[in-house]
């Protein structure tokens, strides 16, 4: 955003492609979906043990644990009532394991005392939760519980950035980015929304040089039509 252009245009900018953006984005997923075991009947547990074994690891090592995991620890209280030695030997695949393994018996304690088992299905609740951020309680509502919500991580953050680039203040706060985001975030077809920007940021507006040749959004992203990009 220029330091002179009212807050309220920048959003109208943002509102003009919001369609754009969502439809190219379910578009492209269509043919493009990553097939990870978590991303298999998802319920709350299993989409909170996910994003715990995923920090700082790669998602092909936490394929290969995680039906595994599932299997050994299918609830909350198998993980509090987990022996730990086993807990940290499962996870040593993955890096991390004692902070890991301390790290999801902290959480099934805390839910248990404090929550009756149950993981929350509203966000105050679940921020409250030892070692749960914005990130994971937003992914435990959306892909969890199937409430919409907006999903905003690094990817997502790198993705908006570029797409409104030229319209961006200099200094973005993460208000305005998760604004934009839930400005962009569908209510029907939220969760397959989430996963495909997921994915859309792994695959093709990647941390590195963007894929923009082969992106659908070459005629609306700001990043493109600037002549930031690689035209890779
Ligand atoms: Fe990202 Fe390039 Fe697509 Fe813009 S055109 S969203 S920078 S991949």
């Amino acid at each position: 955003m220029q330091d002179s252009e009212p807050e309220a245009m920048f959003f109208d900018v943002v509102g003009q492609r919001t369609t754009k953006i969502r439809n190219g984005l379910l578009g492209w997923a269509k043919n493009n979906f990553r097939s990870f075991p978590w991303r298999q009947k998802r319920n709350p547990y299993s989409v909170l043990v996910a994003e715990i074994l995923l920090r700082r690891t790669t998602a092909s090592a936490v394929s290969k644990i995680f039906e595994t995991f599932m299997s050994q620890y299918p609830d909350i209280e198998a993980i509090e009532k987990a022996d730990k030695v086993s807990l940290e030997k499962l996870l040593l695949k993955i890096g991390y394991n004692k902070q890991r393994a301390n790290i999801l018996k902290g959480i099934a304690k805390y839910v248990i005392d404090h929550y009756n088992r149950q993981i929350p299905q509203n966000r105050k609740e679940l921020l409250e939760i030892p070692h749960v951020g914005d990130y994971t309680a937003n992914a435990i509502l959306s892909l969890g519980y199937g409430v919409p919500t907006a999903m905003v991580d690094s990817n997502v953050i790198r993705i908006i950035n570029r797409l409104f680039m030229k319209h961006m203040p200099k200094k973005s706060s993460l208000v305005i980015i998760q604004k934009i985001a839930n400005m962009l975030a569908t209510e029907e077809d939220n969760q397959l929304y989430n996963l495909a920007l997921l994915d859309f940021g792994a695959l093709i507006c990647t941390y590195g040089t963007p894929k923009c040749k082969i992106c659908p959004f070459t005629k609306i992203c700001d990043y493109y039509l600037e002549g930031n990009p690689s035209r890779e």
